[in-house]
C-alpha cells in the first residue's frame, strides 16, 4: 500500500467515514490506498440508548463489516496527533501497554464527544451519568443496589441535573425503572434540576407543552432557575440554597468534543469542535478532516450548523469518508449538505415527541412517535450487515438519512 487514510474513532461518524472511503476507492479501483481505523474496541456504542436498561447490550460488533469492506482495525487509543508530520501515537488498551506510531496521508478525526463535567463540589465522586456504556452500567448497578438499602426519601429519589435532551429522556425512564427495583407501590421521586427558566431550554417552545404533559403524567417534577451547586452521597445542594435528599444524582448537562481536537492547530467552537469547510476538511490544516461530534459544520446555506447528534454524525461520516478519499486520489468531492432537521425525543412509557425543522414544529406525539423512536434506536442507527456490496451502497454520501 502506498497511501493511508487513518480514521480515529469507531462511532457513528468514524464507522461511516471508513465505509464511505472504501466505497469511493472501490468505485475508482484504487487498491493501493489503505483505510485504517483506530479505536479502543471494534464495536459501535449506541450512545443514544444509554438511558435505557441494559447499557452493556448497547454495542454492535464491527469486525466482520470492516473485514468485508477491507478496513484495517487498529485497537488502541490515540494519545497524540502530530499534524505537521502527519503521524499519530497510539497507546494499547487494557492489558496491552504497548505504543505505536502510525503515519497517515489523510486523517479523519471522528473521536466523538464526552460529557462536560464542570467543577462542582462532589460531582466526580457522587454523580452518575449515561454518557458512555461503562458509566450507564455503573448507574444501572447502583439502581439495583438501592433495593438493599433501608427505605428512605433519599433512596426513593433520583435527581437529574440538566433538563435538556438527555436529561428529559433519562427522567422519563426513571419512575418505571425505580419502581421495578423498589416495588410497584414505592413512592418514587424523580426531580429534574435545570438552571434555565424552562424545561428543554434548547428544544424551544414547539415541543415543550407535550414534554411537560408527558413528564407530569409520569410523575416527574422539576426545579427551574437554579443549578446544582454541590453533590454528596446523600443528595444535592442547589445554587439557591435548597437541599434535595437523593441517593441517586445523574449529571446530564452538556457535551464537549474529544480533547484530541485541541491537538489540531485550528479554530474551534465553544464545544471544542473544529471549524471545517463544506467538504469537512479542517480549515487551514492540510490533510485533516473532522467529522461527527468533532466538527463544527454548516448543514445548509441558511446559517444552520450540525448538532452533536447521531442524526448528523452518520451523514457527516459518509461525507467526510468520501471527501477524504476523493481528496487523496484526486476525485470530485461532494460538499456536505443536510438541510432537513428533525428531533425525536423519547418520553418513556408515555411515548415520544417528533418535530420537524429547526423551529421544531411538532408533527407526531405519543405512541406513534414512540414507534418511530424505537425504529430509529433499534434499527436505523445500527451498522449495516457485513455484506460488502450492501454496506458500500449504504455509505453513499448522497444518501442523507434523517433519523
Ligand atoms: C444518553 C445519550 C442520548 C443521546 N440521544 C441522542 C438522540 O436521541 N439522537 C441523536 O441524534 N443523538 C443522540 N445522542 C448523541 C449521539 O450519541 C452523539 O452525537 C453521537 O454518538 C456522535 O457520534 P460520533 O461518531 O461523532 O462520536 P461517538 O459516538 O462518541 O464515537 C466516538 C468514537 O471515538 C472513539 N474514540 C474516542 N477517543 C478516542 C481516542 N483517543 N483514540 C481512538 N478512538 C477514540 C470512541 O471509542 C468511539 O468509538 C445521545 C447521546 C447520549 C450520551
Amino acid at each position: 500500500m502506498s497511501k493511508r487514510i487513518l480514521v480515529i474513532g469507531a462511532g457513528f461518524a468514524g464507522m461511516w467515514s471508513a465505509l464511505a472511503s472504501a466505497r469511493l476507492l472501490d468505485q475508482v479501483g484504487r487498491a493501493d490506498v489503505e483505510i485504517a481505523l483506530v479505536a479502543p474496541e471494534p464495536e459501535l456504542h449506541i450512545r443514544p440508548r444509554l438511558y435505557e436498561q441494559n447499557p452493556n447490550g448497547m454495542k454492535a460488533p464491527l469486525q466482520e463489516i470492516f473485514k468485508a469492506v477491507g478496513v484495517r482495525f487498529i485497537q488502541g487509543k490515540v494519545e497524540h496527533i502530530d499534524a505537521a508530520n502527519q503521524t499519530v501515537s497510539i497507546a494499547g488498551v487494557g492489558a496491552d501497554t504497548s505504543s505505536q506510531r502510525v503515519d497517515y496521508d489523510r486523517l479523519v478525526l471522528a473521536a466523538g464527544s464526552r460529557l462536560f463535567r464542570p467543577k462542582i463540589s462532589g460531582l466526580d465522586q457522587h454523580a452518575f451519568n449515561v454518557d458512555q456504556v461503562a458509566d450507564a452500567a455503573e448507574l444501572e448497578a447502583h439502581i439495583h443496589r438501592l433495593a438493599t438499602r433501608p427505605e428512605s426519601e433519599g433512596r426513593n429519589t433520583v435527581v437529574i441535573a440538566g433538563a435538556g435532551f438527555t436529561g428529559i429522556e433519562t427522567a422519563a425512564e426513571m419512575p418505571a425503572r425505580l419502581r421495578e427495583v423498589l416495588g410497584e407501590d414505592a413512592a418514587v421521586n424523580v426531580i429534574m434540576v435545570e438552571r434555565s427558566a424552562a424545561i428543554g431550554p434548547d428544544l424551544g417552545e414547539g415541543p415543550r407543552p407535550v414534554i411537560t404533559q408527558a413528564l407530569t403524567e409520569l410523575g416527574v417534577t422539576w426545579r427551574l432557575g437554579s443549578g446544582v451547586a454541590a453533590v454528596d452521597a446523600k443528595g444535592v445542594m442547589l445554587e439557591n440554597g435548597e437541599r434535595i435528599e437523593a441517593d441517586t444524582v445523574i449529571w446530564t448537562a452538556g457535551a464537549r468534543a474529544s480533547e484530541l481536537t485541541a491537538q489540531i492547530p485550528a479554530e474551534r467552537d465553544n464545544f471544542g469542535r473544529l471549524h471545517v469547510d463544506r467538504n469537512l476538511k479542517v480549515k487551514g490544516v492540510d490533510a485533516v478532516f473532522a467529522t461527527g461530534d468533532c466538527a463544527y459544520a454548516a448543514t445548509d446555506d441558511e446559517g444552520n450548523f450540525a448538532m452533536m447528534s447521531c442524526q448528523h454524525a452518520m451523514n457527516l461520516g459518509r461525507s467526510a469518508g468520501h471527501n477524504v478519499a476523493a481528496d487523496l486520489v484526486g476525485e470530485a468531492q461532494i460538499p456536505y449538505s443536510q438541510p432537513k432537521y428533525v428531533t425525536c425525543l423519547d418520553l418513556g412509557p408515555w411515548g415520544a415527541v417528533y418535530t420537524e425543522g429547526w423551529d421544531r414544529q411538532v408533527t407526531m406525539t405519543g405512541g406513534v412517535a414512540k414507534s418511530l423512536k424505537t425504529r430509529i434506536n433499534t434499527q436505523w442507527i445500527y451498522p449495516p450487515s457485513a455484506d460488502r456490496a450492501e454496506a458500500l451502497a449504504l455509505a453513499d454520501p448522497l444518501r442523507i438519512v434523517v433519523a
